[in-house]
């Protein structure tokens, strides 16, 4: 048996990655400095596409029951609504941004990794020395209730009295990332990579899709189903979109949180125009939701054309869809016809029209499904897949790793497999 993987941290990055590795039948060692779990008020904001990831590991049920949907996001300044987004757009089967304590969702993903036999172990802690050429912050007297209910009235117009005041603190916006997140065996992810102003509630989700991401690779290289090249591709993946966090909500928290006199009148007059067109409620809510973000420029990309709107690198849309299952046809989702541990070959063919033989056998570490049409939504079917359908070679995390037409796919995804997972290159390279 190998040495466990080192967890440094059980926030919800580290919960993350205790799960995927453990799942994937890594073992792993989870140490957090402290001794309980962290009480206060963070993270309220869960995203469509971590929802999305989370169903696929039997999660999302609990959290959407619990949670409150919030089904549109307003900004208020000068006493009125200035801007308000509209999560209907959203095209995913979670329309909304789920509203739930961050203690909330760590507990249940401290369960998950409980059934998976892991527990964190509190109180250890990990050093790292190293110079530090910053002088601590001072920090002055925490918000008062009357000081908070002063801001509040300054800003909305809706009527509210706040009382009981259990916890607040001031914090500073941070806003840095790191230039690498592998550096020899040391992998880095969530706040520990990047560091963001909360506004648009992105920090968790990225923290989560970070190590949904790095993990499977990490379990291959483990057990030997991969080169350790596979690694190096969860920077070409990741730091791309941890650049686009920080760029957004450093532009978003200027915007919404400017003294200037002139811009903030200029956002409260022309907020309403511009949050009224469509475009920019679809644009807005997709980047927010996280559905859109995608891999296409990683090197574990791999595009051929085939009719079909899907690239590699983009997320596996959710969508109904009818799957062979012993010769016969069953209506499910494409969501859940994917393999969350494993990778899945998916032979989409609009009419279900019988397939290559060959085409089964060429990732054999995949999970082979046949997807064909269902009359409800077989538009999308046909727009994502193209008419003639498509081979897609599905990673664990969801996202599209190679498509291809049907017809030529036996050749490309032989020598996709060649370089990036069979166990003859992870000799080769380790
Ligand atoms: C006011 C506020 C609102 C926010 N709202 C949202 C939101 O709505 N949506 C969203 O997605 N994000 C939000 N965020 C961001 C979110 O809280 C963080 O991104 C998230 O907590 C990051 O998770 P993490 O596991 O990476 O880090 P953390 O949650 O900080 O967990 C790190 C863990 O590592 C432990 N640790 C640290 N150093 C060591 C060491 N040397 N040795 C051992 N253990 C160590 C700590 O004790 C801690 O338990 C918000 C943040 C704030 C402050």
């Amino acid at each position: 048996m190998t040495d466990p993987v080192l967890i440094v941290g059980a926030g919800p990055t580290g919960l993350t990655a205790a799960l995927e590795l453990s799942r994937m039948g890594v073992a792993v060692r989870l140490i957090d400095k402290r001794q309980a779990p962290a009480a206060t008020s963070r993270a309220i904001g869960v995203q469509a596409r971590t929802l999305e990831l989370f169903e696929q590991r039997g999660l999302a049920e609990e959290m959407v029951r619990l949670g409150n949907r919030g089904r549109f996001g307003s900004i208020y300044g000068g006493g009125k609504r200035v801007f308000r987004l509209d999560f209907g757009h959203v095209e995913s089967r979670y329309p909304f941004m789920l509203l739930i304590s961050q203690a909330e969702t760590e507990r249940i993903l401290r369960e998950a990794i409980a059934r998976q036999g892991v527990t964190p172990q509190g109180g250890e802690h990990f050093r790292l020395i190293a110079s530090n050429p910053l002088s601590k912050a001072s920090k002055g007297a925490e918000p008062s209730l009357d000081e908070l209910q002063r801001i509040y009235d300054q800003r909305s117009h809706i009527p509210a009295r706040f009382h009981d005041l259990a916890w607040s603190s001031w914090f500073r916006i941070n806003s840095r990332m790191v230039s690498r997140l592998k550096v020899g065996r040391l992998l880095l992810g969530g706040d520990a990579a990047h560091i963001h102003s909360p506004a648009g509630a992105q920090g968790m989700n990225t923290g989560i899709q970070d190590m949904i991401n790095v993990s499977w690779k990490l379990a291959m290289v483990v057990n030997g189903q991969a080169p350790p090249a596979l690694l190096d591709t969860y920077e070409a993946d990741r730091l791309p979109v941890m650049r686009g966090v920080l760029f957004k909500t450093d532009n978003l928290t200027t915007v919404i949180g400017t003294e200037n006199p002139i811009v903030r009148t200029l956002f409260n007059h022309l907020g309403p125009f511009i949050g009224g067109a469509e475009l920019v409620q679809e644009n807005a809510t997709a980047g927010m939701s996280q559905v859109v973000l995608n891999y296409r420029n990683s090197s574990l990309s791999e595009s051929h054309t085939h009719g079909g709107a899907i690239r590699a690198g983009d997320r596996v849309p959710d969508m109904p869809v009818r799957l062979r299952s012993d010769g016969n046809w069953k209506e499910t989702t494409l969501l859940s016809a994917l393999d969350a541990s494993h990778l899945t070959l998916v032979a989409a063919v609009p009419d279900g029209t019988t397939l290559p033989s060959s085409l089964k056998a060429c990732v054999p570490e995949s999970r082979f499904v046949e997807i064909a049409a269902d009359a409800k939504d077989a538009a999308r079917f046909e727009t994502t897949f193209g008419k003639a359908g498509a081979a897609v070679l599905v990673r664990p995390d969801g996202y599209a790793g190679l498509t291809s037409p049907i017809s030529s796919a036996a050749d490309h995804l032989a020598a996709y497999r060649r370089k990036w997972f069979s166990a003859s290159a992870a000799d080769a390279r380790s």
